[in-house]
C-alpha cells in the first residue's frame, strides 16, 4: 500500500483470483469449488470498485508476474497517481 498517493497493489493468487492464464478449476468437487471461486472474483472487482470511488488507484498484480513487470506497473501507477493528485 501507498498511503500517500493512494496506489493499493494486490498480489492475486493465480488460482484463487481465476488469473486467466492459469485459471484451472478443480475437477471433483465442484459444487463446492466453482461458486466460491466466483464469489472471491466477485470480491476482488467490489474491492476494485469501492477503493476507485474513494479516488484509490487499484493495481493488481498476478502472483505469475516477474517481480520486474509487477515493480513498472506499480511505478507507472504511482507516476499517474502524483499526476492527479495535485
Ligand atoms: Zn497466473
Amino acid at each position: 500500500m501507498f498511503t500517500r498517493k493512494h496506489v493499493a497493489v494486490f498480489v492475486d493468487g493465480c488460482f484463487w483470483h481465476g488469473c486467466p492464464i492459469h485459471a484451472t478449476y478443480p475437477k471433483s468437487n465442484t459444487g463446492y469449488w466453482l461458486p466460491k471461486l466466483a464469489r472471491n472474483i466477485e470480491r476482488d472487482r467490489e474491492t476494485d470498485a469501492e477503493l476507485k470511488d474513494r479516488g484509490w488507484r487499484v493495481v493488481r498484480v498476478w502472483e505469475h508476474m516477474p517481480p520486474a513487470d509487477a515493480a513498472d506497473m506499480i511505478e507507472e501507477a504511482l507516476t499517474k497517481a502524483s499526476g492527479h493528485s495535485r
